[in-house]
């Protein structure tokens, strides 16, 4: 996916616009938290089961390349290779060369964050092999041209009606006689279109939502079933994911999944929970010849030794999307990045560079809402902040808060300059606000009101309440 984060204020404003956007939305910002907290109310060790999971993953992180090695020596044991891309260029490079080998001409993908953030698609399809994506939200994404709007519901974004004109206008032997205006129908005729390319392909990719490092296992939580027909039925399936996914063992992952899918989908757990140990072996009925796993670093490894590192505690499982103000109100899209929401605000400037998404972590109220029911508990603002810090040392973005915060300070610094120039703000700014003119504040008003003071400062109203206490 080509980056677009550097035009957030302008994709932004126009997806507050667009009224069937918003529709989406409300319904979006309606249901899903009510329906967390509905799943959470059923699971009364989610508390100890987060402290449980943030342990496993802290040991995680401070062995990294100890989990990292144990599953590579594991792969290799039960058949596997493992391959370890340092970027995004690396990884392409590695997966078009096994897809070289095996001349493939049509590869299958299960759903894959990574797989976007490294702009895979693009890369194989510059090399002339069709690739074709089975999930259905990312399968419709697919026929329109679009990035995925959310990391676990990549076509969000979209209503129905939306996505039956994708398929009227994509599928030309469609059935005129399908109702598409039912799921049901929608769902078949997707089906009925990916059937064939599961049994045709001549490799399937898919990401991992964990790797064990005990056993060599990737493992794949799906409700569609789309994954496992896309890693079994070619005869070689390579996994792409990052290194940061790695769990010590199966019991840790047993107790990381009991928060996953509460948290993602509200589900207490989902359809297919899929683990793949190596290639098929003799005695197996089904599965690929070859597997691969090709571990990304694509700036993980920076983002471990940095004040970012509890980022990598992150599942994916987008509870910080679904509560977060800014992202009911704008949507994926308008983040331009694969990864959205406050996570992808934290993300993607490692991914991207500060430069392209200095405005994500800025877009953010600050509410508190997504460390509150990250189930990670990562501390998302704070670490946007840190954001914010570094992009005000390197004087990234507009002159103007980096010289009013200068002014402000040189102000501050001096309480009896402060206290006069605030008592005269407070007695001015009634009259502006009543001309409806504010120095500084236009955009700010634009959308919120802002009560006019009743023209005495903070601390002259404070003395004068102190007074009457007395
Ligand atoms: S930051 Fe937390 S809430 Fe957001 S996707 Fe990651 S684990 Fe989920």
């Amino acid at each position: 996916m080509q980056p677009t984060s550097h035009l957030f204020p302008q994709l932004a404003h126009r997806a507050m616009g667009d009224a069937r956007l918003q529709n989406v939305l409300y319904h979006h910002r309606l249901e899903t938290p009510a329906k967390r907290l509905a799943a959470l109310a059923e699971f009364p060790e989610f508390e100890s089961t987060r402290e449980e999971a943030i342990a496993i993953k802290t040991d995680v992180l401070n062995h990294l390349s100890h989990y990292l090695l144990q599953f590579e020596s594991q792969v290799t044991d039960q058949g596997g290779q493992v391959h370890w891309a340092r970027t995004a260029a690396e990884a392409n490079q590695t997966i078009l060369s096994i897809c070289r080998e095996h001349n493939a001409k049509l590869v299958t993908k299960g759903k894959s964050m990574v797989t976007e953030e490294i702009g895979l698609n693009e890369a194989l399809i510059a090399e002339g092999i069709e690739t074709v994506e089975t999930d259905l939200g990312e399968y419709i994404i697919q026929l329109r041209g679009e990035p995925p709007s959310h990391i676990i519901r990549p076509a969000m974004h979209l209503s129905r009606a939306q996505v039956a004109e994708s398929f009227v206008a994509h599928h030309h032997d469609l059935n005129p006689d399908r109702d598409l205006s039912e799921p049901s129908e929608l769902l078949a005729e997707a089906r009925q279109k990916l059937r064939q390319k599961f049994l045709t392909a001549e490799i399937g990719i898919t990401g991992a939502n964990f790797l064990i490092a005990e056993t060599g296992t990737t493992v794949i939580v799906t409700n569609e079933g789309n994954g496992d027909l896309t890693q079994c039925l070619p005869p070689v399936h390579i996994v792409v994911t990052g290194i940061e996914k790695i769990v010590p063992n199966l019991e840790s992952f047993a107790t990381i999944l009991r928060l996953l899918p509460r948290s993602a989908t509200s589900q207490e757990i989902t359809a297919y929970v899929t683990l793949s140990t190596g290639p098929r072996r003799k005695t197996d009925a089904d599965g690929p010849r070859e597997f691969h796993v090709v571990l990304v670093d694509n700036g993980r490894s920076e983002m471990l030794g940095s004040e970012l590192r509890e980022m990598l505690r992150c599942i994916r499982c987008g509870a910080c999307l679904n509560h977060c103000p800014v992202f009911h109100a704008v949507s994926g899209h308008a983040y331009g990045s694969v990864y959205t929401g406050p996570m992808g605000a934290v993300i993607s400037p490692q991914i991207q560079g500060l430069e392209e998404s200095g405005h994500l972590p800025n877009a953010s109220s600050f509410c508190g809402r997504c460390e509150e029911v990250c189930p990670m508990k990562i501390p998302l603002p704070d670490l946007m902040r840190k954001w914010r810090n570094r992009q005000f040392e390197r004087h990234l973005g507009s002159a103007w808060p980096r010289w009013g915060i200068g002014i402000w300070g040189w102000v501050a610094a001096r309480p009896q300059l402060y206290k006069k120039i605030a008592a005269m703000a407070a007695r001015i700014l009634p009259r502006l606000l009543r001309w409806g003119f504010v120095p500084l504040g236009g955009g700010w008003l634009r959308y919120r009101d802002l009560p006019a003071p009743e023209g005495k400062s903070f601390m002259a109203l404070y003395k004068k309440q102190s007074r009457q206490r007395e």
